[in-house]
């Protein structure tokens, strides 16, 4: 009984959910995001569970309260966006979709960010990082810089979560050398295998994932990295004059991705420790996130999507280093002369051709 006590106390350490004791296995399991440890892993990382105390918590809700009375939250009807501004700055369409925004609310405060990266690159910068990527690049549509089109550009705080993770990873492999020498008229070839095994604990810090579900997962990957020495404690005058994503995903929603880059990321420095090798061949490895702590930021980022035929195209400027991230609309009746061009190119030569082999022939 007293058994049963201790594990119902236990909290996920990767994402805060109850963790529950699955008899049949022998493990503690998270039905929020599928970890599991056994009761010895419980133990070791039960004592690194540190306690939030009474004054904390008293400040938190006092601040929380404050942002739910200073922020108006704004729902698109036809995207399901949930755009948050100060309640000096109103949204009139929607960042993503361009469609007049309806639904004003109000944000519950939980909401409230522990962090905020500030805007560095102003917005006439992050035009100019837009018209630079496009010279050069002629067969965009027309209007893509139209006046009606940048004005689209949103300086947009993007909810992310930062986390930092410790990783238990273990990992065994073949490591072949091969040496070949040649002795009189014999040539020899020697291959020693040497059985590798590498065990590490990783701490991974400042992993990042967004947590708005309608932005694309692979545009925020591509538009990183940040500093976030630079990140500032949230305050409301950091918002004002910019847009909020609302997070709609929770930690546990989002560990899945957490947890394959931290994998892939201490699966790459275990195999480059194998270094001297002609081969290396990994015959089991066993990589599990032990804790994982989470930081929910507001990163800057500045946002445009354009509307080209039924195909919604996104771009984003990292709003700190001025990176531009986006794929290309392409202008098929622009495409389709320059292909006609050539193809008619393509002709007038055959044709000269076929008149130089003729001539030839005569
Ligand atoms: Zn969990
Ligand atoms: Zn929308």
């Amino acid at each position: 009984m007293d058994q049963m006590q201790e594990s119902l106390a236990y909290k996920c350490p990767n994402c805060g959910g109850d963790l529950k004791f699955a008899a049949e296995k022998q493990l503690f399991g998270c039905e929020f995001c599928m970890s599991e440890f056994t009761e010895a892993e419980m133990k070791g990382i039960a004592g690194k569970q540190e306690e939030i105390d009474l004054q904390e918590q008293e400040k938190q809700q006092q601040e929380r309260q404050e942002f739910a009375e200073q922020t108006d939250v704004y729902v698109c009807n036809s995207c399901g966006a949930e755009i948050m501004a100060d309640c000096n700055t109103a949204a009139t369409f929607c960042y993503y979709c361009h469609n007049p925004v309806i639904l004003k609310g109000r944000v519950a405060g939980e909401y409230r960010p522990a962090y905020v990266l500030p805007f560095q690159l102003n917005r006439e910068q992050a035009v100019e990082c837009l018209h630079k990527w496009c010279k050069g690049r002629w067969f965009l549509p027309k209007d893509f810089l139209s006046d009606a089109q940048i004005e689209k550009l949103t300086g947009l705080y993007v909810p992310f979560w930062v986390t930092d993770c410790d990783v238990s990873a273990r990992m065994d492999a073949l490591g072949k050398r091969v040496r070949t020498w040649t002795s009189g008229n014999y040539r020899y070839t020697e291959t020693k295998e040497y059985a590798l095994t590498r065990k590490a604990n990783v701490a991974l810090k400042g992993l990042p994932a967004d947590g708005a579900t309608h932005i694309d997962d692979k545009l925020m990957e591509a538009v990183e990295p940040f500093d976030y020495q630079k990140a500032k404690p949230f305050a409301m005058q950091y918002l004002s004059g910019f847009f909020a994503e609302k997070y709609d995903m929770d930690t546990a929603a989002v560990f899945p991705r957490v947890k394959q880059r931290a994998v892939q990321a201490s699966d790459r420095l275990l195999r480059s420790s194998m270094q001297g090798y002609s081969s290396i061949s990994v015959t089991s490895s066993d990589i599990k996130l032990m804790r994982t702590t989470w930081e929910y930021m507001l990163l800057p980022v500045w946002f445009m999507t354009y509307r080209h035929g039924d195909k919604v195209y996104e771009f984003a400027v990292n709003g700190q280093s001025g990176k531009f991230i986006g794929n290309m609309p392409l202008d098929w009746k622009k495409l389709g002369w320059f292909s006609a061009g050539l193809g008619l190119a393509a002709a007038l030569a055959a044709l000269l051709l076929l008149f130089f082999l003729g001539g030839g022939g005569l």
